[in-house]
């Protein structure tokens, strides 16, 4: 039956990948719509250092859904990233990290923090991306020295010259870069020692493993001793417990993000918890 409809004819024959593929569409629409129905939310991730000081934030999207509630960026991401509905949604949250940041210059109890806002591929090969961040430095000036941009090791697909390029310029500014999910990708040693980075963030699995899988411990020092060679901070993702925190200081580790620390807040949330500062309590019980 299928191949008398033809080689041009698509048909769902399965009711529940049409089914799959109808939620997606729909989805799709409503992701359209979003930015203008004000359905995006930022939360605020704590970042801390082994000398128990919260050095900043990473600022991680979600997406207050009307029907389906919470939607979780590892979900709408990717379709963003397909649409090119992602430059629209990165321009946003670009703008409100600088807001917050300028924001907290007048507060004594937050005006060192920094933000770290991840940027995807897509957005950072747009021609005009460098010329859209410069533009908000000059706008929120005084912030560029508090900002980090997340790059993922796709950005690396892209020939190097121009990622260094686009780096340098804005490193210019005083913006940091971070080589966020590190391990997890494809880039070669060879093309990351040319990439002027400030840090390294070890990818979630291999932290969750640890202190289980003797390979992930290996490829955390690994990465360690990397990052040390090239002169980079190395911050370790997805920290959950006390037994991984300690084995990340013991490999030479000095700064952490996970739920041991704090989970992603809404703004007023993760400054009430700041300003009750007893989450330092985790890093000063490890020893070393
Ligand atoms: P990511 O940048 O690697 O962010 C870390 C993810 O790990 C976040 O998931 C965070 O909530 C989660 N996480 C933090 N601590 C822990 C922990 O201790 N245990 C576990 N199991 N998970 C932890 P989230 O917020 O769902 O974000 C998922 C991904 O979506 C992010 O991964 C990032 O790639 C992307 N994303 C989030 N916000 C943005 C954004 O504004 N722009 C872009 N382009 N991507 C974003
Ligand atoms: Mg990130
Ligand atoms: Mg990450
Ligand atoms: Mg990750």
């Amino acid at each position: 039956q299928a191949k008398a409809a033809g080689r041009n004819t698509i048909r769902f024959f399965d009711p529940e990948i049409q089914t799959v593929i109808m939620a997606r569409l729909a989805l799709e629409a409503d992701l359209e719509r979003a930015m203008a129905l004000n359905e995006f939310r930022l939360y605020f991730q704590l970042q801390a250092n082994d000398q128990a000081c919260v050095t900043g934030a990473e600022v991680l999207i979600r997406w207050l859904h009307p029907k389906r509630g919470l939607v979780s960026p590892a979900v709408f991401i990717p379709l963003a990233e397909e649409t090119g509905a992602i430059v629209a949604i990165g321009d946003w949250v670009l703008e409100m990290a600088c807001r917050q940041l300028q924001v907290w210059q007048d507060q004594p109890k937050f005006c060192h923090l920094r933000l770290a806002v991840n940027v995807s591929a897509v957005q950072f090969h747009r021609p005009d991306f460098t010329d859209k961040v410069s533009g908000l430095m000059a706008r929120y000036s005084g912030v560029a020295g508090l900002l980090k941009l997340e790059l993922t090791e796709s950005v690396m697909l892209d020939s190097a010259e121009q990622v260094i390029r686009k780096i340098q310029l804005l490193k210019n500014l005083g913006i940091r870069f971070s080589m966020d999910d590190f391990g997890t990708g494809y880039s070669s040693l060879a093309y990351l020692k040319r990439l002027p980075l400030d840090q390294l963030k070890i990818d979630q699995s291999f932290v969750r493993d640890i202190a289980s899988d003797p390979s992930a411990a290996v490829i955390i020092q690994t990465i360690i001793g990397m990052a040390q060679n090239l002169g980079l901070e190395v911050i370790a993702e997805g920290l959950e417990t006390q037994e991984q925190l300690v084995l990340l200081k013991q490999y030479g580790c000095h700064h952490y993000q996970g739920y041991l620390l704090g989970k992603p807040l809404p703004i007023d949330q993760f400054e009430a918890l700041l300003e009750q500062g007893d989450l330092s309590l985790a890093l000063k019980q490890a020893p070393i």
